[in-house]
């Protein structure tokens, strides 16, 4: 095992983690390939920002002509559609050979293009919500139709665990906040849950419960067009 200098997290000392260098101590490089691949990015984007010039500069002496470039393409293109098993196998056994790297570069990636692109992916989040808006209100209800029973007992079993801190919580909550609490009550009152409990839950005969329900309606019905 081997702590990278860079990023302080401890590796196994394999090529899988550590690159290999005779100079360097056990001839590993002590920081990671992860951490180390990440500078290089760095570097050269660095490099690009300040050298635009004689960058575009040696790209436009060594530009490869435009019909060599086409015929370059043409062929692969073609490799890759006479070849597609292959293909893909190769890219698996890649993928398989640099597994933890190419994940571990991943993340770090992501998680440095979220830094820098923060307001984008908000929008982006925020585009697809909307987007999805109904599709994901249909998917919530499914959800909660199909596990009422599961939902129910995790509820009752979180009461239950938790009865004294949280009924103390809300007390206090009340005594902070005697406006908030007095309208909580006030709806509370015009519940069918209430009611139906003032009726003697649910014994009471269903005529009534009907009549009680239309009563409660019909007064929030008022209250909204006051
Ligand atoms: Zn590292």
């Amino acid at each position: 095992m081997r702590t990278c200098k860079k990023c302080g997290v401890e590796k196994e000392l394999t090529t899988h983690f550590f690159g290999r260098s005779k100079a360097s101590l056990g001839g590993y490089l002590t920081s990671c390939k992860p951490c180390n691949a990440d500078r290089k990015c760095q570097y050269s984007k660095k490099y690009r920002a300040t050298h635009k010039e004689s960058i575009a500069a040696s790209a436009k002496k060594y530009k490869m002509p435009d019909a060599v470039r086409a015929r370059r393409n043409a062929t692969s293109a073609t490799y890759r559609l006479n070849n597609k098993e292959k293909v893909k196998l190769n890219q698996a056994a890649y993928f398989a050979k640099h597994r933890v790297r190419l994940i571990e570069l991943g993340k770090v990636r992501s998680k440095e293009w979220l830094k820098n692109n923060r307001d984008k992916a908000h929008a982006t989040r925020k585009a697809w919500e909307a987007k999805n808006k109904k599709g994901r209100a249909e998917y919530r209800k499914a959800y909660l139709a199909e596990n009422r029973g599961t939902i129910a007992a995790y509820k009752k079993e979180y009461w239950e665990k938790n009865r004294v801190h949280l009924s103390e919580y809300r007390m206090e909550h009340a005594r902070k906040n005697p406006e908030e609490e007095r309208g909580r009550r006030e709806a509370a009152k015009n519940s069918d849950c209430y009611m139906l409990r003032m009726l003697g839950g649910g014994s009471a005969p269903q005529e009534l419960i009907k009549a009680k329900r239309l009563q409660l309606q019909i007064l929030r019905e008022t209250r909204k067009c006051k």
